[in-house]
């Protein structure tokens, strides 16, 4: 049942879950947290623009912006905050080694990341 991604690993080196939608990460999610008494908490990946879990203590809350696309031509996240946004930057630095910028979003309350 659970799928596999061929582009994103955990810190070691397992490859991450993925989800296709926020719906079907948040099941993943609340049966994870029931079975093995785990935190966690669905967002969606910049790299790969689907759905990952991860501890809640990571989190950087997001939802999809409806009108912006990324390169790829999936619709961006949309963080609720600058902190939030800044902080999936730093996580994204440390872990992966990208380095983003980040930009209020033209149409909607919140933030993007950008390649620079
Ligand atoms: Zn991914
Ligand atoms: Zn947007």
């Amino acid at each position: 049942m659970n799928r596999k991604s061929n582009s994103c690993y955990s810190r070691r080196g397992e490859p991450l879950t993925v989800y296709d939608s926020d719906f079907q990460a948040q099941e993943g999610a609340d049966y994870a947290n029931r079975a093995y008494d785990n935190n966690l908490a669905p967002y969606k990946c910049e790299k790969c623009g689907l759905w990952h879990l991860s501890p809640q203590d990571r989190q950087t809350p997001s939802t999809t912006c409806p009108i912006c696309m990324d390169g790829n031509g999936y619709h961006k996240a949309l963080y609720r905050s600058k902190a939030a946004a800044e902080k999936r930057v730093a996580i994204l630095r440390k872990e992966e080694g990208v380095r983003l910028g980040i930009y209020r979003c033209p149409y909607h309350d919140g933030w993007h990341l950008t390649k620079k």
